[in-house]
């Protein structure tokens, strides 16, 4: 099996659990979104340059990192072929923590009865985004554990009620990690703050991209 890898190298983890952490990173081509304020549209661009990758080349690269937080992203990781193969892989190693960033519109049921389950990061795809409600899957916080996380991308007031609710609805913040973060320079994270203290958003993070602020918030590889 080869994956489709569009860019691979270590930096901080600029959100998450791990955010200021060292992790490898490795992107898949492809994404089956189209979310406006998307800052990695090249790598689901038809032309999109990869090299194809086996399992195994990908874990050796990871180890030849010595780094041990690994982060699958794109694109969108769950739509590559195959990609349960690599999870198995990965999570053979132990002294690997392995995180997902999926865009909420896969199904991750599947990877229910796996053994050491990588860390999902659930996007949801608020209406700022452009994208329709319909393509979330809200069944996946039925698959929800304590480890995951789900995090909402706002770009506006509307968006945080939108969010507000769905964490209500579906006691998010009780099952797993929660963050809200601001689409850069689209809302102003102060205003965030005000929101969250009006609606006494126990238990919710409010996460800035790191990396947007340390290097220049268009560069690649970081
Ligand atoms: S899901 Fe992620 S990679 Fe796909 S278009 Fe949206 S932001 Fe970009």
């Amino acid at each position: 099996m080869k994956y489709r890898v569009v860019e691979k190298f270590v930096s901080i983890n600029g959100e998450g659990t791990k955010a200021g952490q060292l992790a490898v990173f490795v992107r898949f081509a492809g994404c089956n979104l189209r979310c406006d304020y998307c800052d990695t549209k090249w790598a689901y661009m038809a032309d999109v340059a990869y090299v194809e990758m086996s399992g195994e080349e990908i874990l050796e690269y990871i180890k030849s990192c010595g780094v041990k937080n690994v982060t699958l992203t794109g694109g969108e990781p769950l739509i590559q072929a195959g990609i349960r193969s690599l999870l198995e892989l990965l999570a053979e190693d132990e002294e690997l923590f392995v995180e997902i960033e999926t865009n909420g519109s896969i199904d991750i049921g599947p990877y229910d009865d796996m053994h050491r389950r990588p860390a999902m990061t659930l996007d949801y795809k608020l209406p700022g985004s452009g994208v329709a409600a319909s393509a979330m899957k809200v069944e996946n916080y039925a698959h929800l554990r304590a480890y995951d996380t789900v995090k909402f991308v706002a770009s506006s007031i509307e968006d945080l009620d939108v969010a507000r609710e769905l964490i209500d609805t579906y006691g998010l913040a009780e099952k797993c990690h929660v963050y809200l973060s601001p689409v850069f320079g689209k809302i102003d994270p102060a205003d965030m703050v005000e929101y969250m203290k009006d609606n006494h958003m126990n238990g919710v993070n409010l996460q800035l991209q790191l990396h947007k602020f340390i290097w220049d918030p268009d560069k690649k590889g970081v």
